[in-house]
């Protein structure tokens, strides 16, 4: 009898792989993939454009020496504040419970502790995927809808997005407002499947392919 075989991907920097999400985590993932020499990334968004919102974020000094290897720290910390210090106050009145020096930071480690907006944390990844064009494409505007886990022959995975439409947690596209527009600019919607020999989910919180990869484990996603 036939032993069966699992279909194999083929390794090696020719692997085609497949990032569903660009936030921080698909980002950096496909920028630390390219400077490991991987040349097939494509980088797939459900956004119009790369999100560069929200608040502050720290960057603290093991991030800061992992971007540095990455070659996007300068562009975040020319727009970073330095801590020099922290203080905890009691909120009642304002007694200071902890004080911290953070000279210690720059001197044993090399790197502040830095607080940066995070349009511009992911502004440096980003930045740092759009200078390695030929290793990391993008495809925006296009919602991941469901991740099929069965392998195909070749080994590889394939994934069905839907291209020019808002994603499910867009609170554009609750209102519909989005759909509308690009029913009126008659833009292309089609459904297709893709497949890549690696792909890996970054898609948030509110995750599609995980989602689908609990339902072929038979767990329920909580999220
Ligand atoms: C105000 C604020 C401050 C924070 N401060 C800190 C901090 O100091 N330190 C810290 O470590 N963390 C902090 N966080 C948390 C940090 O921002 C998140 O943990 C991080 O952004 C998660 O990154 P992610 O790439 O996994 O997800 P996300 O940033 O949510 O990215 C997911 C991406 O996938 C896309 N997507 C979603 N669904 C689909 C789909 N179906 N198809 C295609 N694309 C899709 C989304 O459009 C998005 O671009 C903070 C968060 C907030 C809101």
């Amino acid at each position: 009898m036939a032993t069966p075989t699992t279909p194999q991907a083929p390794l090696g920097t020719q692997l085609s792989i497949a990032i569903l999400g660009g936030g921080i985590a698909g980002l950096s993932t496909a920028l630390a993939l390219a400077r490991q020499g991987f040349q097939d990334i494509t980088i797939y968004e459900a956004a119009k454009g790369l999100g560069e919102v929200g608040a502050g974020i720290n960057i603290t000094i093991n991030l800061a020496r992992i971007m540095e290897r990455l070659g996007c720290l300068d562009y975040a910390r020319d727009r970073a504040v330095a801590l020099e210090q922290y203080k905890v106050l009691e909120s009642e009145n304002d007694e200071q419970l902890t004080h911290v020096n953070l000279d210690y930071l720059q001197k044993d480690f090399g790197y502040p502790f830095l607080v940066v907006h995070r349009r511009d944390l992911q502004g440096a990844i980003l930045k740092g995927c759009q200078s390695l064009p030929d290793q990391i494409k993008f495809q925006l505007h296009t919602a991941l809808l469901e991740v099929d886990y069965t392998p195909t022959p070749e080994g590889k995975t394939r994934f069905k997005v839907k291209r020019n439409v808002a994603p499910p947690t867009d609170p554009e596209n609750v209102k519909g407002a989005a759909d509308k527009k690009a029913q009126e600019e008659d833009l292309d919607r089609e459904e297709v499947w893709l497949e890549a020999d690696l792909v890996i989910a970054a898609d948030g919180i509110r995750s599609v392919a995980r989602r689908d990869m609990l339902k072929k484990l038979g767990e329920e996603d909580h999220s």
